[in-house]
């Protein structure tokens, strides 16, 4: 057992999903380093929506999404964008988008989902309070709107799927609803309560304080880029990064959207996109939500946050590499105003900020959680797409489990890069 808990273990890639993997890493008694070339915390981690959703069990990719693609890319406040130029690099990744979306597909994604997400709130909390930072996490519930009934039934593939999965939901009409969060505007006429939902106030505070406590618990950053393992048959020996080589025992890929070249590098071509997403804040808002929202049609979430008002979502298909496009997040702001008809009409340009991150993607919105195929000794943590903070605490156990020598406490083997082939 002593060799079970005493590995140095090299986690590369130090967002939420690394941080959650290397903290219970520590708690089993293993030396953990972190590999990372940036700040911690400023991948996706930064700036996303923020919720801890255990109802996130829908992938992206539904029945029927590609018959709604046209509408959403003619409209510019749609949801979608594609920047043409990359269209024939991301037509294979395309191809088995669609090819995931059956119902009976869609089915086994959200049952393989559930038990990866279902517990977020809990072991969020257990870390958050360990790192001192439980005033950071809260569970207010995730409340979805609708502009009409119509809108509401043509969703109810995705609530039968939560239902299914046993996600319990308040539904609310348009009085109702007023009570619930009178900042909301009034053409939303229906809403769906899910309790068991939370929230940080403040992503990149909650993943700073998990560094605090991996820094106080012995842990070490090594400020590097990973590019690849040095393996003696199929045990590994070393992480390879830009500054040399770091001796590990095991080694954890968590590099969020830059993942798919270190798995390459172990013989497995997953195909991780980036699903680029932004967001938009505002400084000592006019009004807040209580509770973070969904506007269920615009595909975006309001997000009571520490530092301000947080508008998230938008996906837009461009790669890694190409700049952002802030009219992206300016489409938040005035989506948002129509939500929450208290904000003002015009904001001074310092109390608005803007951002841009990269939703690490897989077809199938599954994520790659499980060995590579060159050595037991390297692990894969990343492609969790829209719900990484979600599903980070489970991840981070899944990982501890598979280092100790333990069997995961859920089913992983949907998760297995081994599925693409
Ligand atoms: C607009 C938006 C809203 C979202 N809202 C939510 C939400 O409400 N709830 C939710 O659950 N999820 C949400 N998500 C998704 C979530 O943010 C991501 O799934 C999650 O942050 C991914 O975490 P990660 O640790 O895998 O990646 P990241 O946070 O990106 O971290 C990866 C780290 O790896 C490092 N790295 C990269 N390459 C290397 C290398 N070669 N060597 C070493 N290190 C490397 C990077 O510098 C980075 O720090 C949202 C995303 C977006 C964009």
């Amino acid at each position: 057992m002593a060799a079970e808990s005493g590995r140095r273990v090299g986690v590369i890639g130090a967002g939420i999903v690394g941080l959650c993997a290397a903290l219970w890493l520590q708690r089993d008694g293993h030396r953990v380093f972190l590999v990372e070339p940036g700040t911690p915390g400023e991948g996706a981690s930064f700036g996303n929506a923020g919720c801890f959703n255990g109802s996130s069990v829908t992938p992206a990719g539904m029945p029927g999404v590609v018959k709604q693609v046209p509408r959403w890319l003619m409209d510019p406040l749609g949801p979608l964008a594609l920047r043409w130029s990359y269209l024939p690099q991301i037509l294979p990744y395309l191809v088995r988008f669609v090819r995931s979306a059956t119902p009976e597909k869609v089915r086994a994604q959200a049952r393989a989902m559930r038990p990866l997400v279902g517990p977020t709130v809990p072991l969020v909390r257990e870390l958050a309070k360990m790192a001192g930072a439980d005033t950071l996490v809260h569970q207010r519930g995730h409340l979805y709107v609708y502009r009409s009934a119509e809108a509401l039934a043509k969703d109810g593939f995705a609530w039968a799927l939560r239902r299914d999965n046993g996600v319990e939901v308040d539904e609310f009409d348009a009085d109702e609803l007023r009570q619930l969060e009178p900042s909301l505007s009034r053409e939303y006429v229906r809403g769906l309560l899910v309790r068991e939902n939370g929230h940080t106030s403040n992503p990149f505070g909650l993943v700073s304080a998990f560094v605090e406590l991996f820094l106080r618990q012995g842990g070490e950053i090594v400020p590097a880029r990973a590019f690849g393992f040095r393996l003696d048959g199929q045990r590994l020996t070393a992480i390879a990064t830009d500054r040399g080589d770091q001796p590990a025992d095991r080694a954890v890929i968590c590099a969020g959207a830059y993942s798919k070249p270190l798995a390459a590098s172990l013989g497995d071509r997953v195909p991780l996109e980036t699903e680029r997403g932004y967001h938009l804040m505002i400084r000592d808002p006019e009004i807040m939500p209580r509770i973070p929202t969904a506007d269920a049609d615009g595909k975006f979430v309001a997000t009571p946050m520490d530092t301000g008002l947080r508008f998230a979502g938008t996906v837009e298909l461009a790669g890694l590499d190409a700049p952002p496009n802030w009219r992206r997040s300016q489409i938040l702001l005035a989506q948002g105003r129509r939500m929450l008809p208290g904000l003002a009409k015009e904001h001074a340009e310092e109390r608005i900020s803007m951002w841009m991150g990269h939703r690490p993607a897989t077809p199938d919105s599954l994520p790659v959680i499980g060995p590579s195929r060159a050595s037991p000794d390297v692990l894969y943590a990343f492609g969790h797409g829209h719900v990484g903070m979600t599903a980070a605490p489970m991840t981070g156990k899944i990982v501890a489990d598979l280092v100790g020598g333990r069997a995961a406490s859920i089913d992983i083997a949907p998760f297995a890069a081994s599925r693409f082939g």
